[in-house]
């Protein structure tokens, strides 16, 4: 019998009463990691009480001793950065470096949410009215959620807990069933760190436990990463139910390269941009929008495809790792069948990799296409896998005017020696998060993750000063006081702050 994951309920890890196990697998052996309950409904009931009655308490721990048990779970996740990189390695198949890269990101987050004082500071004006000042505030709301995919099981989860609980609120974590492993041990450190019983807790499941949390009153606000129609149906909900959402969902990001870009560069940035991760980020460039004589540079990315090459998370030479699951293999190989059926060029086939020594991984070999146009399926679809399709378009008005068509809207990029043409794309390209000459520009978390238009629903962002306004209310206090009510003279106090 495999290892069998426990739920965190009330500051208490506990085996789940279920009948429902998931198996959480590797997916460059398929070989069975452990297994993760599908939480009853008293399960979840449970839960969301125990974080409901918790927030009474936490609300008024001291703004300064929130942020203290935040520099103590920083400290203890970078002690530990490692050892969770590698279980993290074990159940997404992500090479170590980029496992580790996944824990990094998150604990960034964990860092900002240690400076939560003076990100929570409200506003004030004196004599709004003649001895009338006002004031405002920012308050927690209550119960928060959190619902995670698969693919950044440390990072996207620390994305939103510690804010969340720093801002003074509790929360239900609900990650993926497919890697649950790497949160399990997040939320076991935080209660190293000392948080208190039922500030944070910790459910698993898939859509039957989301959609208790997306309907059940207790909860306030929800925070949502992964695909377009699970994020549409769980911002649908919410707000149905009157709840704050904030849903990030799938991509289709663009680099247009301009025949002035360093070509090295280029080439370098686009290897890793697109098959890095397995090509399963959600900032991954899938398209290659090469403007003018920039297009012959594809025969030396083909080349550079050609190098590279998956492999177990602890081979220094593999690029990346396995798709998550048979069933993502499968849905990436049936989209490069199409891309070959409806006309594009395959110069490279990843179809039939494999991996010495591992032969049941979900493995997809670097695949490049290039005549691709966007009535294609593989244009269309966020494919998710280790593909990039390269177009070839004359000018940069109609790298705008393609980038802009999309539904999609998380990240964009262009390769430029031009500072004109940079300007003119980062202020007209509508994409909300844009690099120059940087191929993913995910923000750090003193900014905000703000993607646009089909890769998010809501309007505050993840992280940064967004984040704490989207896991607050803001309180606005006018008051007066009047001079002929100050006593004469009165009892000495002090106070003292600790
Ligand atoms: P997913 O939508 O399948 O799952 C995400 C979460 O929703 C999981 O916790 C899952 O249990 C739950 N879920 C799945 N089906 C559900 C349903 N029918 N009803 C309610 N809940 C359900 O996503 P995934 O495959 O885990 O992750 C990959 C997707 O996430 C990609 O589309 C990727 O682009 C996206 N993503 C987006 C961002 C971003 O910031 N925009 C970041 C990372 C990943």
């Amino acid at each position: 019998m495999s290892r069998r994951l426990p739920l965190l309920i009330n500051g208490e890890f506990v085996a789940s009463t279920t009948d429902q196990w998931i198996p959480v697998t590797n997916p460059a052996t398929q070989e069975v990691l452990c297994e993760a309950p599908a939480a009853t409904p008293a399960e979840m009931e449970q839960a969301i009480a125990s974080a409901k009655a918790a927030f009474e308490s936490w609300k008024e721990v001291p703004v300064s001793e929130r942020a203290r048990l935040m520099l103590r779970y920083q400290a203890l996740l970078k002690e530990h950065q490692e050892e969770i990189a590698e279980i993290l390695s074990q159940e997404t198949g992500k090479t170590f470096e980029d496992a580790k890269g996944d824990v990094w990101r998150g604990i960034e987050v964990a860092e900002q949410a240690a400076n939560i004082a003076s990100l929570m500071m409200g506003e004030t004006v004196e004599n709004v009215a003649r001895s009338i000042d006002t004031h405002s505030w920012t308050q927690p709301l209550g119960v928060c959620a959190g619902i995670t995919p698969f693919n950044f099981p440390a990072m996207i989860p620390l994305w939103m807990f510690p804010l969340a609980i720093a801002a003074g609120n509790t929360f239900v974590l609900k990650p993926s069933e497919q890697d649950p492993m790497t949160p399990n041990r997040l939320v076991e450190l935080f209660l190293e760190a000392g948080a208190p019983p039922g500030v944070l807790q910790l459910v698993h499941g898939g859509k039957e436990q989301v959609d208790t949390l997306l309907t059940h009153p207790d909860i306030k606000a929800v925070s949502f990463v992964g695909s377009v129609p699970v994020g549409q149906h769980v911002y649908r909900t919410a707000t149905d139910h009157m709840k704050r959402a904030q849903c990030f969902a799938g991509a289709k990001n663009h680099m247009v390269i301009m025949p002035d870009a360093n070509k090295d560069q280029v080439i370098n940035s686009l290897v890793g941009a697109s098959c890095g991760a397995a090509g399963q980020r959600c900032m991954a460039i899938s398209v290659a929008v090469f403007v003018g004589d920039s297009k012959a540079w594809i025969d030396e990315l083909k080349e550079e495809f050609a190098n590279i090459r998956p492999g177990a998370w602890n081979d220094p030479q593999a690029a990346y790792g396995p798709q998550i699951s048979p069933q993502a293999k499968q849905r990436v190989l049936t989209l490069i069948k199409q891309g070959k059926e409806e006309g594009a060029t395959c110069l490279l086939d990843g179809s039939d990799c494999t991996v010495d020594a591992l032969p049941d991984g979900n493995w997809v070999g670097p695949t490049l296409f290039t005549d691709v146009t966007p009535e294609m399926s593989i244009y269309k679809e966020e494919i998710f896998g280790p593909v990039l399709c390269c177009v070839s378009v004359d000018s940069l008005e109609d790298a705008l005017q393609l980038v802009n068509n999309s539904p999609y809207g998380n990240g964009t990029s262009i390769f430029t020696a031009s500072g004109a043409a940079a300007r003119k794309y980062q202020h007209e390209v509508e994409v909300g998060q844009v690099g120059i000459n940087v191929p993913i520009p995910v923000p750090l978390p003193f900014f905000s993750f703000t993607g646009w238009k089909g890769s998010f629903y809501g309007d505050q962002h993840a992280y940064g000063k967004q984040a704490v306004r989207f896991y607050t209310e803001t309180k606005t206090v006018t008051s007066r006081w009047f001079e002929d009510d100050i006593p004469a003279s009165g009892p000495n106090m002090s106070i003292h702050l600790k």
